[in-house]
């Protein structure tokens, strides 16, 4: 099955010219991540045969959802980057097993689109649909149900990769645990993923089971979070980083689980309308005092009593998909995305917290979760604690910020999330990776000139 669900313009095309692509020189173009910080001026192309673009590929791009340069190249290397986004075919489907094999850019939007009325879906779902499954193992992309399920990588079967050697091997837990588990979080260093095998989980009915509350603290939000994930399988707080004094850090908890029959509505669900931001917003729009009045607006629109309702999962899963470009709301300088894990202590965010604001910063998107234990994935994000999600627009004092916050970070035995990361030094990120000398061993083994490099290895890893 070729043609991908998600919206024309999603995805960045070369215009279609006739020629094979061997034959067309690819002229550099600027490239950046969701952040639209930073920008590299990179030679991309996207094609059906993956297995032929990697083969002088540096690194593989899918949807571009990483927020900072993991799906960007090094500055100036000049060599090509592949766009996966075409290479979106169904290969197999085994409604015995539940294992469905695609080719790596097949998306999750496409993923749920067929598969959701039909009653399966993937396991772990991250907050938007537009990300390609190449691209959720590299991230090993967890979501709202964490505590439970833990990362996509758990629900991997098989992936076929290139290597940076040039070969092109079957890769399973069983037969290649140390490249498997350096690939599940290894911001597609190890490899280039051209398929994927991935286990679907068989649902009571495509409809989400929501309750939502309201709570006035950072205490009481944390309370709730705590007591929620005991409970349910799917949790996750929004909360207002510009609220005045005892109320920094009051929220909306949210917690859910699968509808059953009983519950759903007959039909499948049908997609929700959206909106495309306009690119017209000047940087500078989202600043402490705009950001303070969307905040105090999120927050009064929620009403006092707890919400209880059967929800489409594009309204649970995916809310930020509403609002499609809404990253150009940041303007042209962009934003970042901080995003780290830390013991689950209210008193260690709410210092976290106030050092945030005094050093200038501001965010409205803003999401707390509670993890579960560490994963396998020599990189991978999330370990036991809870992970603060912080929206930042870049502003002069940003760097500053990161550092500052690295530091408490470091100072909690935490870490911050590589796919939303484009500040932290490779000082930083040693200290953060404890397993990042077994990465990188893992790495040079399969790959021993370091032939795959981005932006984000560069920065972190020493390549040079
Ligand atoms: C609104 C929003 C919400 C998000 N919510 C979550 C969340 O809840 N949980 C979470 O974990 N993440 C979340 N993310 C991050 C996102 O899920 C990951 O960054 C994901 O990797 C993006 O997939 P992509 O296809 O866009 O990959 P890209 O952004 O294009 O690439 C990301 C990384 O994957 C590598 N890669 C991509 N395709 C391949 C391939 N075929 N072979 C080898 N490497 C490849 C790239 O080199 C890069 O290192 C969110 C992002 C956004 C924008």
């Amino acid at each position: 099955m070729a043609g991908s669900g998600y919206p024309r313009g999603m995805a960045q095309h070369p215009p279609a010219t006739g020629r094979s692509p061997a034959q067309v020189p690819t002229p550099r173009q600027p490239l950046h991540g969701w952040g639209r910080y930073p920008v590299i001026e990179a030679r991309y192309r996207c094609g059906e045969d993956l297995e032929r673009l990697t083969r002088n590929a540096q690194l593989s791009r899918g949807l571009g959802r990483a927020y900072g340069d993991a799906a960007l190249p090094p500055p100036g290397s000049g060599r090509l980057v592949a766009g996966t986004t075409r290479a979106d075919r169904i290969l197999g489907f085994d409604p015995d097993s539940g294992i469905l094999s695609a080719e790596a850019g097949f998306s999750l939007a496409e993923l749920g689109r067929l598969f959701l009325p039909r009653g399966w879906f993937t396991p772990v779902s991250p907050g938007t649909r537009y990300v390609t499954l190449g691209g959720m193992v590299a991230s090993d992309i967890h979501g709202k149900n964490h505590h439970v399920k833990g990362t996509f990588g758990n629900y991997v079967r098989r992936l076929r990769m290139r290597l940076g050697s040039g070969k092109v091997l079957d890769v399973t837990p069983e037969s290649h645990p140390d490249l498997f588990w350096a690939t599940c979080g290894g911001q597609g260093l190890t490899g280039h993923v051209l398929e994927v095998d991935v286990q679907l989980e068989k649902l009571p009915s495509p409809w989400l089971y929501e309750e939502t509350q309201r709570y006035g603290s950072l205490q009481a939000v944390f309370d709730a979070l705590t007591e929620e994930s005991a409970r349910w399988p799917m949790t996750v707080a929004w909360i207002d980083t510009s609220a005045p004094g005892d109320a920094l850090g009051r929220g909306i908890v949210m917690a859910g689980r699968w509808a059953t029959p009983d519950e759903a509505p007959k039909e499948p669900p049908t997609d929700n309308p959206a909106l495309t931001v306009p690119p017209i917003f000047p940087s500078g729009v989202m600043n402490p005092m705009t950001v303070r009045a969307m905040n105090a607006l999120w927050y009064a629109k929620h009403p006092r009593s707890r919400v209880k309702h059967v929800v489409k999962p594009a309204s649970f899963y995916w809310i930020l998909d509403l609002a499609r470009e809404w990253n150009r709301g940041y303007g042209k300088r962009g934003f970042t995305q901080f995003q780290c894990v830390m013991p689950s202590s209210v008193e260690l965010y709410r210092e976290f917290l106030a050092r945030f604001r005094a050093l200038g910063g501001c965010s409205f998107i803003t999401v707390f979760k509670d993890c579960g234990p560490m994963g396998k994935g020599h990189l991978s994000f999330p370990q036991r604690g809870t992970s603060l999600a912080l929206d930042i627009p870049i502003f002069p004092g940003v760097e500053r910020l990161a550092r500052e916050l690295n530091a408490f970070v470091i100072a909690n035995g935490g870490r911050i999330y590589l796919s939303k990361d484009a500040f932290t030094t490779e000082a930083e990120f040693r200290a953060m990776y404890p397993r990042f000398e077994e990465f990188q061993e893992v790495r040079r083994r399969y790959d021993p000139e370091l032939r795959i490099q981005s932006a984000l290895s560069r920065r972190l890893m020493g390549d040079g």
